[in-house]
This record gives C-alpha cells, structure tokens and sequence, in this order.
C-alpha cells in the first residue's frame, strides 16, 4: 500500500470541500432510471439473485449498502478497518469479483475508503447518476452498489480520480490469503426468471 505521508494531503478548505461532495452520496437515494441506459443490456450482471437470496447472503448493512445503494457513515468502524489493513486484494462482498488492490488505495481524508484506480477494470462499472452530477461504481458481475468516482480533484496520484468507495462492500485478503469463492454466473434462463421475479415485486435488475 502507498504509505500516506503528509505531501499527499490536501490543504484543509479543499478536503471540507471534497467532504461536502462525499457527504452528498450519504443520501443517495437516485431514482432507478434504467431506462435512460440502453447499453445496459449487452452490458447486464453475470450473477443475478432475488432479493431474498442477497439478505441470506449479506448482513442487512452489506444489503443496505450493495443492494439498496446506500452509504455507510464516513470515518465508521469500517474506514477504521480499511486504514489499518496492508497488503492485499479487495473483493466484491456480494460476488466475490476482485475489484482493487492496496497497491491503488491512497489516503484521501475524506472517511471513507478511496481508491485511485481499478485494478480490473472489467469489474468496476462506472455510471453516470440519473442526474448527471455523479458517477456511480458498481461490481461489474453483479452490480452491487460500491459508491462514486470523482475526477480531477487535484489528488497526486497517477489518475487524479477518486474512487470514494463504501467499505462494507468489499471483503479484504491479506495479501497471500485465501481468495473468495466467486458466485457462480447464473445462467441466461435464470437470469430472466430471477428478472422476472424481481419486477413482480417492483426491482428493476437492470440499472
Ligand atoms: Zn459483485
């Protein structure tokens, strides 16, 4: 991991500001507007499961977080975790997708954990929100919600992007540990049953 030395730090007025953006995700409630993102389909999640399969599988702050897009509280027991952690992988806590790595984690000072770039990209998706404002990232193979990336804040690091990423959405592994077990790809049949299903109770699992 990149050891955070003081040079990296931003001046005061620039992390309120940055924390003042970051804060605005604390509430994220976009209305699902799939309809807008027509590549979605030749772009769907390879794992898809009901509602009532993700709350077997996730604690209900996982659930809330990767599943009804919601934000953990900044500089929680989480963000704790993560500034303690060292070297290692960070995982999909829903699919067990690699998403970063520590080697792209940086200190942003912004309490929740930040990434400078993906270490696969084929894992992360990024999104732009409904309202133009903000892109949203999420696990490419089972589009769980894992936060936002913000461009050109002034950060130096190779990138200059700011993936602000929810903690609890990814399982760490030290580095030489064990990988998760990836969810298996659910088969196209599945995936429309499951699709179906899900509409019946009013979830769209396209956005
Ligand atoms: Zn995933």
């Amino acid at each position: 991991m990149n050891t955070p030395t003081n040079a990296m730090k931003p001046p005061l007025l620039f992390l309120t500001a940055l924390c003042a953006i970051s804060a605005a995700c604390a509430d994220d409630k976009t209305p699902n507007n799939a309809k807008t993102d027509k590549k979605m389909d030749s772009n769907k999640p390879e794992v898809v499961k009901t509602d009532a399969e993700w709350m077997k599988k996730l604690t209900p702050e996982q659930y809330r977080v990767t599943r009804m897009k919601g934000t953990e509280r900044s500089n929680g027991p989480e963000y704790e975790k993560f500034n303690a952690q060292g070297e290692g992988t960070y995982y999909c806590v829903c699919c067990g997708a690699e998403l970063f790595t520590s080697k792209e984690k940086f200190h942003s000072g912004c309490g929740w954990p930040s990434f400078y770039d993906q270490s696969k990209a084929k894992n992360v998706k990024e999104t732009v929100d409904a309202d133009g404002m903000r892109i949203e990232v999420t696990c490419k193979r089972c589009d769980a919600h894992l936060g936002h990336v913000f461009d050109k804040e002034g950060f130096p690091t190779p990138t200059n992007r700011r993936f602000c990423i929810n903690g609890v959405a990814m399982q760490f592994v030290p580095k030489g540990g064990q990988a998760p077990k990836l969810e298996e790809v659910t088969s196209a049949s599945v995936q429309k049953k499951k699709g179906d299903v899900a509409r019946e109770a009013g979830v769209d699992l396209k956005k």
